[in-house]
């Protein structure tokens, strides 16, 4: 039977480079503190214009939810109390179901037990600490018609909330699901903590997560980690984990990607994510069909128009 806990031994885990440490000091100021998980991840060494991201390593995630607090915590992001939200799902223990334009962290939980078995023995259960990817080449960034989303000098992709006319197109062009509206109906998601980068410090997920499944810092020394990780785990034989969105095939890579066990598919994320404007040859094409008839249909009403008037003309004599 399959596991959360049949992990490589803590050891080997430790020989990863950065990984926090269970017992380093907190933070002063950090939301370690006032979520109560007292293990903060490593001060982190990054610099303006250097791109950093976030991997996460699913195999790692407890879901406890740490990470979805700390980013309302600390962004000050109200509690979603209608009805739509603040439920039981009913077919999860994940009571917060979905991002949304005021959760920019959200745990899926994905629970796979024959529902033949009362005791749910010998099911599976998967955790993923969700969030906006920070596309290299982001869907939503290329159709913001106002500038309202930009790319900062960390490389990551920012909401100008008092740029956003709310016209709902970033919702459309993200092919993953990630942004909603807000309470004031402007466009929400992931900043990237960007305050707190420009401070020096860890996105407050990252720095409450318990057991490093999200992990922060410059993305060429994630990938590296990231490389090291997935071995590690096929050699002990999780033959099924994967990268997702580590390299450039991938809208030209996701400065927040994940190490999987499973098919993306599984997790709710897509296989092949596209652009929005991947759709414009086809659209273009039709576009210069369009125009090339509406040219043929002019050349041809103008000589009829010709020959009408001489027509007309002989008539006349
Ligand atoms: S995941 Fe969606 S919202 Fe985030 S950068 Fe990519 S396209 Fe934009
Ligand atoms: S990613 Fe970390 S903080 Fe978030 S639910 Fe998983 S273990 Fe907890």
């Amino acid at each position: 039977m399959r596991s959360l806990f049949n992990l490589p031994p803590l050891v080997e885990q430790q020989q990863i480079p950065a990984q926090p440490q269970v017992g380093d000091a907190p933070v002063p100021g950090s939301p370690v503190s006032a979520t109560g998980t007292g293990t903060p991840a490593a001060p982190v060494s990054f610099q303006r214009g250097q791109s950093v991201g976030f991997f996460t390593d699913t195999t790692l995630c407890i879901g406890c939810k740490a990470c979805e607090v700390a980013c309302k915590e600390w962004n000050q992001l109200p509690a979603e109390l209608d009805a739509k939200h603040f439920r039981l799902s009913g077919n999860s223990y994940d009571n917060t179901v979905a991002l949304s334009g005021t959760t920019y962290r959200h745990v899926k939980f994905v629970e796979q037990f024959e529902l033949s078995n009362p005791n749910r023995v010998g099911g599976r259960w998967l955790m993923m600490s969700d969030v906006c990817k920070h596309c290299v080449q982001a869907g939503c960034l290329e159709v913001c018609p106002t500038g309202a989303i930009t790319r900062t000098e960390f490389d990551t992709v920012y909401i100008q909330k008092d740029v956003c006319n709310g016209c709902r197109y970033c919702v459309a062009g993200c092919p993953y699901g990630v942004i909603e509206m807000d309470q004031d109906g402007v466009a929400g998601k992931c900043t990237f903590c960007y305050d707190r980068l420009q401070a020096g410090l860890t996105p407050a997920c990252a720095q409450a997560c318990p057991t490093a499944s999200i992990q922060f810092g410059p993305v060429s020394e994630l990938q590296q980690r990231a490389d090291a990780r997935l071995l590690q785990l096929q050699q002990a034989g999780r033959t099924q984990a994967r990268l997702y969105g580590r390299d450039e095939a991938m809208l030209g890579g996701l400065n927040s990607f994940y190490l999987l066990e499973d098919t993306p598919s599984t997790y709710g994320l897509p296989e092949a994510p596209h652009l929005p404007s991947r759709n414009l040859p086809a659209t273009g094409g039709l576009g210069l069909v369009a125009a090339v008839l509406a040219g043929i249909a002019g050349v041809l009403a103008m000589r009829r128009r010709r020959i009408d008037s001489v027509e007309a003309a002989e008539e006349a004599r």
